[in-house]
């Protein structure tokens, strides 16, 4: 795994102006992070960045798929994401302020990676609610799920527990 990191982008050499980078992201961009929890995906990223005299704007524009599971049947699917975003390298000290879109770098500085901000800005590109597209979920776990549904109607009476401390319970166990 020595292989030149492509994610590395130059800044003091960088002519002013606009420059393009495309990159495919694939698996092994996610198993090249310490911690992911995505392990599967085919993403194409377009990568704009205008550099100007003392800040370089890098707009990010993301489009593909994560292999997620799926929160009703729990098979896994490809989910659709996809996502703009800018982020601002200001060159200059190291006390300006810096935030989530900016980040300040020395002028000498010869590379910046963005792998970081690549995955972070698939992360964030998943939605909350990630399910299968209607119609496609493991029609098995459905048919489970819907019996499920229906308990009896004295069940529902006496032995239900307070939803609150339901999820209380939830939590504990999956505490590692
Ligand atoms: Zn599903």
């Amino acid at each position: 795994m020595d292989k030149k990191n492509e994610f590395l982008i130059p800044v003091s050499g960088l002519a002013l102006g606009s420059h393009t980078f495309e990159y495919e992201i694939n698996s092994d961009f996610f198993a090249g992070m310490d911690y992911s929890e995505v392990q599967q995906g085919k993403v194409s990223v377009k990568l704009d960045i205008d550099r100007q005299e003392t800040m370089l704007t890098l707009h990010f524009d993301l489009n593909g798929s994560v292999r997620v599971p799926c929160d009703r049947c729990a098979d896994e699917f490809d989910q659709h994401i996809e996502s703009q975003q800018d982020f601002f390298l200001k060159l200059g000290t190291e006390n300006a302020e810096e935030s989530d879109d900016v980040a300040v770098v020395s002028p000498d500085l010869n590379e910046y990676d963005i792998r970081p901000l690549v995955y972070e800005y698939i992360i964030l590109a998943i939605p909350m609610h990630r399910v299968h597209p209607e119609g496609q979920c493991n029609p098995a776990v459905i048919e489970m799920l819907n019996r499920e549904e229906a308990p009896a109607e004295e069940e529902e009476a006496t032995d239900t527990i307070d939803p609150r401390w339901a999820a209380l319970k939830d939590i504990k166990l999956n505490d590692k």
